[in-house]
């Protein structure tokens, strides 16, 4: 029987419109800004997409784009004003920064209260002793996607491909949090292939299509398909979905998987940082 749809559009409404709805209620709008530094056609289509979705569901926000020849001074500047402003609740560097730029200083210079995309020093810390912070939007929109789907976790084998801070390290931990046993694999790992037949559940964030083919899997794994590439015209994800679909029990399409519960979980840490903040 072919795999069931891991359906992140869906969910994606769902939580965008709950929100909208309790934004109605607040007395004072939840602000987020954006900052992009440079030109980078796929972040600016990110940002573009993120604040578009802000203003559907009455998130206030401001986007600043900075020229590529941004110095660091400049970008921590702006970064100060925005963590002293009380109308801005959460602050959102799109990354990749320009190479001369120090990410990681600018990312540990916004405020942790305001750090919605859970990448600076102290909310990376608090997620990996396992405590309460702002989690990464992309793990958490999976982790969030495997819940609503009753997807067991507890004892379960899961392999992740992909070690980045912004994907990968963060749902191997989230995951093993969840009582998961993980192997988190990267590009020098050594016969991926028997780790992969392995997997109960698999996460691929790579950024290669058809990087995942059905030889590489066991009957009745969970995909979720993180990757994002340019085929032509069209995304396309990691996995050779076609065939994949075969022989998986659930799977995430590309696009309408982990792109749309990115953003959602992105909206939602806004209202988390605003509800936070308004107890101050
Ligand atoms: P990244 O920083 O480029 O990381 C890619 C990872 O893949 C690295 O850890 C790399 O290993 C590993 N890798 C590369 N070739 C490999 C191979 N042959 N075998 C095993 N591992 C290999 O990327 P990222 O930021 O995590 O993003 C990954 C993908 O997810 C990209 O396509 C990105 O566009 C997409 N993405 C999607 C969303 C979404 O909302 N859907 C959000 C974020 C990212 P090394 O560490 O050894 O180099």
């Amino acid at each position: 029987m072919p795999a069931k749809i891991l359906d992140g559009k869906l969910l994606s409404q769902e939580i965008r419109h709950n929100l909208e709805e309790t934004i109605s209620r607040l007395n004072q709008k939840p602000g987020l800004a954006f900052i992009q530094v440079g030109e980078d056609p796929a972040s600016t289509i990110y940002v573009n997409l993120k604040n578009k979705a802000c203003k559907e569901i009455g998130i206030y926000s401001e986007l600043y784009r900075l020229q590529t020849s941004t110095q660091d001074e400049e970008l921590l500047s702006l970064i100060d004003k925005l963590n002293a402003r009380n109308d801005i609740h959460g602050i959102l560097i799109q990354l990749p920064l320009p190479s001369h730029i120090d990410t990681y200083r600018a990312l540990d210079s916004i405020s942790p209260s305001k750090d919605v995309d859970g990448l600076n020093s102290i909310n990376v810390g608090y997620l990996h002793q396992g405590r309460k912070c702002l989690v990464p939007a992309t793990p958490k929109g999976i982790i969030r996607l495997l819940e609503y789907y009753n997807i067991e976790l507890d004892g379960k084998t899961a392999v992740v491909i992909g070690r980045s801070n912004l994907v990968g390290r963060p749902i191997a931990e989230l995951l093993t949090q969840k009582n998961a046993t993980v192997t988190l694999c990267h590009s020098r790992t050594s016969l991926l292939h028997d780790i992969t037949r392995n997997a109960d559940i698999l996460v691929s964030a790579v950024g290669s299509h058809n990087f995942i083919k059905k030889e590489m899997l066991r009957e009745g794994v969970v995909i979720i398909d993180v990757g994002i590439s340019k085929l032509e015209d069209k995304i396309v994800g990691d996995v050779d979905f076609e065939n994949v679909k075969e022989i998986a029990s659930y799977i995430t399409p590309v696009p309408g998987g982990i792109g749309p519960m990115t953003i959602a979980m992105v909206l939602e840490n806004t209202l988390e940082a605003y509800n936070k903040l308004s107890l101050l």
